[in-house]
């Protein structure tokens, strides 16, 4: 990994941002974006950035602060307006405190902002207060992840980063977790960086080069020692071929053995939409003789979870000649995944006293070797999140295998924590539409009545695939479309034959 940092594009973002929010905060999202544009170093919400500005008041008192990512923010495209000014003197209070559980820290938080927006800062947002540096930059790497998600994690990232970093246990987002990252930066002023085992790397500098480029440094001394590491045999083993044809004909079976079954008569079951992975990496990857030994374990890390459940369903030799044998072995293993997720919510529940329904119990990334990875959602947005989220983890445990070592997740009472825990649920609270996770084709779609049907459905959350001649109209509806409800409207002349669009959907 290199540095991507230019002095040109940094004054783009300066001349951009400065006059509005200072200077200080338009090199904070120009970094931030650097960060959060690599997707071996971010993804989908993990990882978060701030930086300690003094914010002036409408009554134009300076008053010190630190500005914290917002929670949701996408680190790849957020400017300044998605940082929290926060009262730096309010936090540091904060540090004399033993414990703070989250409800009375987020409520710290409200009182801390100096801006009334609706949104929170990062979960991390103490952390970022108290360490005494200008910039601190936090991702969760993958290559950071390969080094700390095994038994031997503290030893490794030790060999791999040397000893200016410091290695910290895993701790539950929140107070713990800053509380135990401000003392181990205190106790090591020479450190450059603090790795978290089985969650990321934080560094920090009061020069915002200094601390993108150390952050770089640590990811491309872990992805040196990788590959050093790794051997160059591990996938030549592979049994990976083309998928046989019958893939799409398993795909509305998948569907129905994943769909959420519910209480309602009127509507015994909420569908889920499907995102496929069948590149070639990934089905080296699956189809592995060894895959079953490293594939089923813990997902990388916790904010993963509301996404791919703690662990992944894995059919284990599947009968890829012989379609009905093979629909009774997906069957068996989401029958056995429901059971053993039900079986960790009912143990979550009696040892927290929580009372949180449980979520859908089958999986959401179920592996076939030979064959893919079919990732669920409730939309087709989500599917795909899970989809990235599962290319991450199986690429992360292959290449802890291909090293030897023996992965090492999150234990079991942290992985149900952290699943039906507040602030990541807030995550999901969003409104979906009332035909969210159909799949509705529409013939005639050019038409009058066919493209107000199109759209009606759209509207509800539903993805079309529209069909109708090949001609000026079909294409000007797809753009108009599109433009609107991006993938979720595909179309075309038999695009049921053609493309990924309608099989994936
Ligand atoms: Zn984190």
């Amino acid at each position: 990994m290199k540095s991507r940092w230019s002095d040109k594009k940094l004054r783009a973002f300066v001349d951009r941002y400065a006059p509005k929010y200072g200077e200080a905060l338009a090199i904070r999202a120009y970094s931030s974006q650097l960060l959060g544009s690599d997707p071996e170093l971010v993804l989908h919400g993990g990882g978060n950035t701030s930086v300690k500005e003094p914010f002036e008041n409408i009554l134009k008192e300076s008053i010190p602060a630190v500005h914290v990512k917002g929670s949701g923010w996408d680190m790849a495209t957020t400017g300044p307006e998605g940082f929290v000014p926060l009262d730096l003197g309010k936090l540091l209070s904060l540090e004399r405190l033993d414990s703070l559980d989250d409800t009375a820290m987020f409520g710290q938080f409200a009182l801390a902002k100096l801006l009334p927006v609706s949104f929170n800062p990062s979960i991390e947002a103490l952390a970022h207060a108290w360490i005494g540096k200008k910039y601190v930059d936090h991702t969760h790497a993958n290559a950071i992840l390969t080094l700390t998600n095994r038994v031997d994690g503290v030893s490794v990232v030790q060999e791999a980063l040397g000893e200016d970093v410091v290695v910290r246990p895993y701790l539950h987002p929140g107070f713990a977790l800053s509380k135990d990252l401000s003392e181990a930066v205190k106790d090591h002023p020479r450190a450059r960086g603090v790795v978290l085992l089985k969650h990321g790397l934080f560094t920090f500098a009061d020069d915002p080069k200094i601390s993108y480029e150390t952050h770089i440094e640590l990811v491309d001394r872990a992805e040196t020692y990788i590959r050093k590491k790794s051997s160059r045999t591990f996938f030549d083993l592979s049994t990976a071929s083309s998928p046989p044809p019958f893939v799409s004909d398993l795909i509305p079976f998948v569907r129905g053995l994943l769909a959420e079954k519910t209480d309602t008569p009127d509507r015994p079951y909420r569908p889920v939409v499907l995102s496929l992975i069948r590149d070639q990496e990934l089905l080296k990857i699956i189809s592995h003789p060894e895959a079953r030994k490293f594939v089923g374990g813990p997902v990388l890390t916790a904010d993963f979870l509301i996404r791919t459940k703690p662990w992944i369903a894995f059919v284990e030799d599947p009968d890829v000649k012989n379609l009905d044998r093979l629909k009774e072995q997906i069957r068996e293993t989401v029958q056995a995944f429901i059971g053993r997720y039900t079986d960790y919510h009912e143990r979550g529940i009696r040892r927290t006293g929580r009372s949180h329904p449980m979520f859908n119990p089958a999986p959401r990334i179920l592996a076939l070797p030979g064959l893919g990875v079919f990732c669920s959602g409730p939309t087709l947005k989500e599917a795909r999140i899970t989809a990235d989220l599962a290319r991450v983890t199986l690429k992360v445990k292959s290449r802890i295998a291909a090293m030897n070592g023996t992965y090492k997740g999150i234990d079991e009472d942290e992985l149900f924590e952290m699943e039906y825990w507040a602030p990541q649920l807030a995550k999901l609270s969003k409104k979906r539409g009332a035909l969210a996770g159909k799949i509705a084709v529409v013939t005639g779609a050019a038409g009058a009545i066919g493209s107000a049907i199109c759209r009606r459905l759209l509207e509800e959350g539903c993805c079309v695939a529209g069909t109708d001649l090949p001609g000026e109209r079909l294409e000007a509806l797809r753009e108009e479309l599109s433009a609107e409800f991006g993938d979720h409207y595909g179309s075309g002349h038999g695009c049921h034959r053609r493309g990924e669009r309608a099989k994936g959907v």
